[in-house]
């Protein structure tokens, strides 16, 4: 798309007109984009063909990107899919847009997710479930079902997501797009509203394993508003999509392959494994033992962030705020009916504290005030150790499974997820087969290691993409790169 950009044969107009056209035809069903910036969008291409004529044009020039509503842009409404946040608009900047938006990258609006990004199919999003457009009776994955979703359908070029558990590979697995979470601290994370702080991390969902190389490129590197953001030289990420994988040595874990494993995903995955190693890569089994405890651990950290995290939102700053006089009308009254009946009004909380609490019941959704509980009941005193403290000690155990791993492997293979896209409430009223789709994501998070999501084919049987993932030791995306893009040439009967 560039060199046609480049050659005048393409404009940035003409891309954004189309991706408008296609928005328009399928956004009512699928539920993809929260907002549209269609005037925004056209304008800015305009500005961004005149660059591009006049030979400045940046490394993402013309490229038409959607972004998460987890990630916030300035004078932009950034809701995290909560109803907490419907009506806040961001003062500022995340650094990964601005970082787009510097290289020519064009915004074409704002992309539907789980709440909070809480969740793996995007139904927990409070302005209504992603369908999956593969098959819409089917969910996208998620949390960045928006994101995925949008991709898969050519409403854009790409997407920013965010990934704690998971939430970029997933969908993008489901959808059958590829999708790149960076080491933690790779890309930062300032403007990223905060689930899981320690786990947290920005990557774009893209067409292609080069496009995803080249936002990298784009989005990685230091930034002085995110303390744990890497001063680490950023690679060319992009260009190991052109090697090789002669010599990789790839590691096979037994336990992402055992038991819960639906068995024509399981077959794809090998097959693509097979044919890796028919073209020279050097398959290691291996042995990742804490796996069994991984989703236990994230649980329990990444709900305890959480509740810090989200203990902001208090209805004063900023976020929804319930109906004041309200409050102080309904507490009156009470107080006056337990005062009639000659009771003790002594325990009744203060007008501010309802005002708190009555505004977090109505912003929050279930699976939010879930998670705010778990979390704050393992951070409890009495309960700290016995849970927190010992899932601090096992996140050092799975970290070093794969450093261990790491030394007989360049990358570790799996499937992405235990099966292809589920249906629409399937899995709603029971949380823990929600959480178990992230099985095989969960532990990169928990190490901090970098991993991507690649179409490996269509399931034999109901047609859906499978995803494919690698995971590599940190730091070492261009592992990544190189392994799914020789995946991609595979399914695209290119090698
Ligand atoms: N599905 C996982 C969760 O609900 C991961 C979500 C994510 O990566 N944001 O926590």
């Amino acid at each position: 798309m560039r060199q046609l950009l480049e050659n005048g044969e393409q404009s940035a107009e003409e891309n954004v007109s189309r991706f408008l056209t296609n928005i328009e035809a399928q956004n009512d069903t699928l539920h993809a984009f929260t907002q549209v910036y269609t005037d925004a969008a056209l304008k800015r291409a305009a500005e961004v063909d005149q660059k591009i004529k006049a030979g400045r044009g940046g490394k993402l020039a013309g490229a038409v990107i959607g972004i998460k509503e987890a990630i916030v842009q300035r004078g932009e409404k950034a809701t995290a899919g909560s109803r907490m946040l419907e009506n806040f608009e961001s003062v500022y900047d995340a650094t990964a847009v601005r970082r787009l938006l510097d290289e020519d990258a064009i915004i074409i609006g704002r992309m539907n997710m789980d709440e909070f990004a809480m969740g793996s199919s995007t139904e927990n999003s409070a302005f209504g479930p992603t369908r999956n457009p593969h098959d819409t009776e089917r969910v996208p994955g998620g949390s960045s079902g928006g994101s995925a979703a949008a991709v898969a359908a050519d409403m854009c070029h790409a997407t920013l997501g965010s990934d704690t558990g998971g939430s970029i590979r997933q969908p993008a697995s489901f959808c059958g797009v590829t999708g790149l979470r960076p080491t933690y601290g790779r890309v930062s994370r300032y403007g990223l509203i905060a689930y899981a702080s320690s786990f947290d991390s920005i990557g774009p969902l893209t067409r292609t394993v080069e496009d995803a190389g080249l936002i990298l490129e784009v989005l990685a590197g230091h930034d002085v508003h995110d303390a744990t953001s890497s001063a680490r030289e950023v690679e060319d990420y992009a260009q190991a999509a052109g090697q090789s994988v002669e010599g990789l040595r790839i590691g096979l874990p037994e336990e992402y392959f055992g038991d819960g494993l639906e068995a024509e995903t399981g077959k794809l995955v090998r097959k693509r494994i097979e044919e890796l190693e028919a073209r020279g890569a050097i398959v290691v089994p291996l042995t990742l033992p804490h796996t069994k405890v991984a989703i236990a651990t994230y649980y329990i950290l990444a709900t305890a962030e959480a509740s810090s995290n989200l203990a902001r939102y208090d209805g004063i700053r900023y976020g929804h705020r319930a109906d004041q006089k309200k409050v102080a009308q309904d507490l009156a009254a009470e107080k006056k009916a337990i005062q009639d009946a000659g009771g003790d009004i002594s325990e009744l909380d203060s007008a501010l504290i309802r005002l708190y609490k009555q505004s977090r019941t109505e912003g929050f959704g279930t699976e939010v005030k879930r998670r705010i509980m778990l979390g704050t009941y393992v951070l409890s005193a009495g309960y700290y150790d016995a849970y927190y403290g010992k899932a601090q000690r096992i996140r050092r155990l799975i970290q070093n499974d794969f450093i261990q791993a790491f030394n007989k492997c360049d990358v570790i293979v799996s499937p992405t997820s235990p099966g292809t896209a589920f249906r629409i409430g399937e899995k709603t009223d029971d949380p823990l087969q929600m959480y178990l789709s992230d099985i095989y994501t969960i532990s990169a998070n928990l190490a901090g290691i970098p991993a991507i999501s690649v179409p490996a084919g269509k399931h034999a049987t109901d047609g859906l993409p499978v995803g494919i993932q690698f995971m590599a030791p940190h730091f070492a995306e261009k592992q990544l790169i190189r392994a799914a893009a020789a995946v991609e040439r595979l399914v695209r009967g290119a090698d």
